[in-house]
């Protein structure tokens, strides 16, 4: 049996990566142009939806740039000196410094990481009390390369320290399908091409998704002794996943269903609706209800939730009337 763990799936060169083109066309540009001049790339925030690929990003970006990357995320820095920690050891000009998760960083470790990203210098504070002093190092000349699925919550100062700015989109079926040949090369899993779409068709716009459905559908088919997945093999393990053809899982359904029939349709309060799930409310709004909204299936608007037209032709079941007038509310 041939075991492939994730890392080594990775995309590690900018051809590799699937889609994003215009991302993709611009940071070839930047990365052309850092080589040539030999400098350490401007900072760069990626920012969108959890699954699009910022991390797989950040390691291209330092492989394209022959250089080391160091990896770390928001909430692991909390004080300024775990900032320091990380900026004085091991990095070296050039290098990749990788925060995820940047938006949750602590507010004191972000005014200390200003003076790093501009002047490549950090103060540390040495000794407590009034006899505390505070000396200023140099650091190399790092990129720095946050990535945030929340960029509302990054603040103007921090923002503003980055030179690139992009955002992530998510994934046209057949980019999915795409990026999900690719991984059933890698993994030695004979794939046909209908397959393949109709895996991207149901991964909900996001390649970590599109990537995890190939390897439970691999699943359902070494268990059936199948040794091709073809298009009606990959529809009955989906099927046999809960997820149906639009890509709504049950828990999904769940959601609408709850919203449609306990709620008439909204407009509901989203902590009403949270309990009446039994759901945390930060998973709700920030796991389930983006992909919802995406599709056009539930929408926020000032007075609560509301499941839309789209929502109850989804549940197979039919909108009272005036639903339809809701659709463009906003
Ligand atoms: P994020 O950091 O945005 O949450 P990741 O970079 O961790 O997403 O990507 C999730 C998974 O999808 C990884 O397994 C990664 O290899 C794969 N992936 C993401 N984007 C692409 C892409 N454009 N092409 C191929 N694989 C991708």
């Amino acid at each position: 049996m041939k075991r492939v763990d994730d890392a080594a799936l990775r995309p590690t060169t900018l051809a590799e990566y699937v889609g994003q083109g215009a991302l993709k066309e611009k940071l070839a540009v930047y990365l052309e142009a850092a080589r040539q001049r030999r400098e350490a790339l401007d900072h760069v925030l990626l920012y969108g939806p959890p699954g699009l690929g910022k991390t797989t990003l950040a390691y291209i970006i330092a492989a394209e740039l022959n250089v080391n990357i160091r990896v770390t995320s928001g909430p692991a820095i909390e004080k300024p000196g775990d900032l320091a920690a990380i900026l004085t050891n091991a990095l070296e000009d050039g290098d990749v410094l990788f925060i995820d998760e940047i938006h949750r960083l602590g507010r004191v470790a972000e005014e200390h990481l200003y003076p790093a990203m501009e002047d490549f210098k950090i103060d540390i504070v040495l000794g407590q009390g009034p006899a505390a002093r505070t000396i200023r190092l140099d650091l190399p000349r790092f990129t720095l390369v946050g990535a945030t699925t929340r960029p509302g919550l990054i603040t103007g100062p921090l923002r503003s320290r980055f030179g690139i700015i992009e955002h992530l989109e998510y994934y046209r079926d057949e980019e999915l399908a795409e990026g999900v040949e690719r991984d059933a090369r890698l993994l030695g899993v004979a794939l046909d091409g209908g397959a393949a779409l109709e895996i991207g068709r149901r991964a909900r716009g996001t390649m970590r998704v599109a990537k995890r459905l190939l390897r439970r559908v691999r699943d359902f088919a070494s268990v059936a002794n199948e040794t091709t997945i073809d298009l009606s093999r990959a529809r009955r393990a989906l099927d046999e996943l809960g997820i149906d053809p639009g890509g709504l899982e049950r828990r999904d359904r769940v959601i609408l269903r709850t919203l449609v029939e306990t709620f008439a349709g909204g407009p509901v309060g989203l902590d009403t609706l949270a309990t009446a799930l039994g759901e945390d409310r930060a998973t709700l709004e920030e796991v389930h209800e983006p992909f919802l909204i995406q599709r056009g299936l539930l929408q926020r608007t000032a007075r609560g939730r509301i499941a839309t037209a789209r929502a109850y032709e989804h549940l197979g079941l039919p909108a009272p009337s005036g639903v339809g007038l809701f659709d463009d509310a906003g």
